[in-house]
């Protein structure tokens, strides 16, 4: 672990922590520990929600406020303080180096000393109860910076707040093409302060509890927020933990996965490299985001080594926790012929639940026809991982999430069923629809135009029919377009036979739609969005 470097008797700062470190940070009596390195800077470092859950295990606060050396403004240095005065000490905090912290708090101590921080801008209202809002916006992802600008563009002078801890903002779709040398990882992340829609409010922050009776949310450094309506749409949890081994080994020893913006690159060197050997892709338990994922890279997997003339040294094999191929029947023969040429080896009622890396092993657990289950060892040589997903713990033990854990909503409305004034929209809601970007393209109308009904005491006007997509890669240059709503109902965009692969859908994936998410989705424009009225 990093050496502790004691400032005083309530403040410690060191250089970057691992979550295994912060048992030891607890144990030494640290209350509360403070990020202050924005994620991302280098592949190889923890992200903050990763020592931030580790910190809550231990019993610890947690406050992520990133900053770069270069460009600490006094903003920074105020906010900086409010955490070191409103928050239990002693406080450990930490960047690369530390010195970064070390600045923050040196700043924040020399204004007192020149008696400087009374000309400084300080928060109106009491660091503890800081805020009040309009439209309060939970997580800043897909769904939510796009809401912002729809509902801006019907009501202009709305107060909307979204709270994101994220200086990033991910592209997530675009991470199965990076997965097979198809797409640039650099071209799948955007800073959020440049996608945050003007007039709205960004409290940088973590939601830690819900308090809907009172109309307030808690974030993890302590500060509350007030609202006239919620919106609460912070995604889903990647439960990477979920898989006994697999953060100790994930990004090395031939394991990867898709699903995280650091590894999707790390992917495709694993692709490029193997010309023979075992190739397992694996699929947990629905629901995930992007239910065809997981199949999609071995499908652009295997079009690589038949390309290349290796796929016949390869053995493909699908563990898959659920028991079909697809969800929507339709699709599945024109999977099937697919799984066929490459050979691949389906194995259904088979999860992923244990992995040695440097064994180059696997362990799943295997349920065979007459329900009885047996644990199964199988050897690799490159492993793609998709994992566990689940509701955020936050949601999850909030009153607002139904039994499974997820935030309760009407699925034609997607309003709160208790609380009226909320509503959820994107992965973490509990509308059983494909949770996809594309999915919340359509949502996204739909919570707009209801939520503004809502405020104005109408009827709410608006349904959303389920609509969701998964661009099914099955080779490298052709795609499965599947378009579907709730109970599997087809819903093509366009008058042609879905179960076509077709080089236009590939066009229409790899170089149309990520420029309609950054430049019409998240600017408020509903492009082939609108939904079905009452
Ligand atoms: P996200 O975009 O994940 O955003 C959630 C936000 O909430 C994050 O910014 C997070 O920082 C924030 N947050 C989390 N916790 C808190 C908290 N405590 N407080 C405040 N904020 C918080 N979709 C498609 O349409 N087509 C595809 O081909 C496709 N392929 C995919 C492939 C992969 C590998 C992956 C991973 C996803 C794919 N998706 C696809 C799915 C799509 O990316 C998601 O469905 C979509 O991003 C969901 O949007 P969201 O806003 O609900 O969640």
């Amino acid at each position: 672990m990093q050496t502790l470097t004691k400032v005083d008797d309530k403040f410690s700062i060191c250089g970057q922590i691992m979550p295994a470190d912060l048992a030891g940070i607890a144990a030494r009596g640290f209350r509360t520990v403070i990020c202050n390195r924005p994620d991302g800077e280098v592949v190889d470092q923890p992200r903050y929600l990763e020592i931030e859950s580790a910190a809550r295990v231990c019993g610890m606060r947690f406050a992520y406020l990133p900053v770069v050396a270069e460009t600490i403004s006094d903003a920074d240095v105020t906010a900086f303080s409010n955490l070191l005065n409103t928050l239990p000490s002693p406080v450990l905090a930490f960047c690369r180096s530390g010195k970064r912290s070390s600045t923050l708090y040196n700043r924040g101590r020399a204004r007192q000393f020149d008696g400087l921080h009374q000309a400084l801008p300080m928060p109106a209202v009491p660091a503890n109860d800081m805020l009040n809002t309009d439209v309060l916006i939970v997580g800043g992802g897909a769904a939510t910076i796009g809401l912002a600008a729809s509902l801006l563009q019907r009501q202009a002078n709305l107060k909307i707040s979204i709270v994101e801890p994220s200086e990033q903002h991910f592209y997530q779709p675009a991470w199965t093409l990076v997965g097979v040398g198809e797409f640039d990882i650099k071209k799948t992340v955007r800073p959020t302060v440049e996608l945050i829609p003007s007039g709205v409010e960004w409290i940088r922050g973590t939601v830690e509890s819900f308090e809907p009776d009172q109309q307030r949310v808690i974030l993890t450094d302590g500060r509350h927020i007030s609202y006239h309506n919620l919106i609460v749409a912070p995604g889903l949890k990647l439960n990477w933990d979920g898989i006994e081994g697999l953060s100790a080994t994930i990004g090395k020893n031939g394991v990867t996965s898709n699903y995280r913006f650091d590894l999707a690159p790390y992917t495709w060197s694993l692709v490029r490299e193997l010309r023979q050997g075992t190739a397992i892709f694996t699929q947990p338990a629905m629901p995930i985001k992007c239910a065809g994922a997981p199949q999609k890279a071995m499908y652009l997997s295997c079009s690589y080594w038949e390309k290349k003339g290796v796929l016949g040294k390869i053995n493909v094999e699908f563990d898959n926790a659920g028991g079909v191929l697809f969800g929507v029947s339709t699709f599945v023969p024109p999977l099937m012929a697919y799984v066929k040429r490459y050979g691949a080896n389906l194995q259904f009622n088979s999860t992923l639940v244990a992995v040695d890396g440097p064994a180059r092993k696997a362990w799943f657990s295997v349920k065979n026809a007459a329900g009885d289950v047996s644990r199964v060892e199988k050897s690799f040589d490159f492993l793609h991982v998709v994992p566990p997903q689940v509701p955020h713990d936050f949601v999850k033990r909030s009153s607002l999430a139904n039994a499974d854990g997820w935030v309760e909503v009407d699925q034609k409305t997607l309003q709160h069923p208790r609380y009226p004034n909320v509503f959820s929209l994107g992965d973490a809601c509990s509308a059983p629809n494909a949770k996809t970007a594309a999915a919340v393209r359509k949502q996204i109308v739909v919570v707009a135009e209801n939520l503004l009904a809502f405020r104005a005491g109408t009827t709410l006007p608006t349904e959303y029919d389920g609509y969701g997509s998964c661009p099914l890669t099955v080779e490298i240059g052709k795609i499965i377009l599947a378009e579907f709503g709730y109970g599997g109902k087809l819903l093509p965009t366009f008058p042609i036979d879905p179960t076509i692969a077709r080089r236009s859908a590939w066009i229409l994936k790899k170089n149309m739609l990520p420029a309609i998410y950054w430049g019409a989705m998240l600017k408020g424009r509903e492009w082939l969005a609108r939904p079905a009225k009452h």
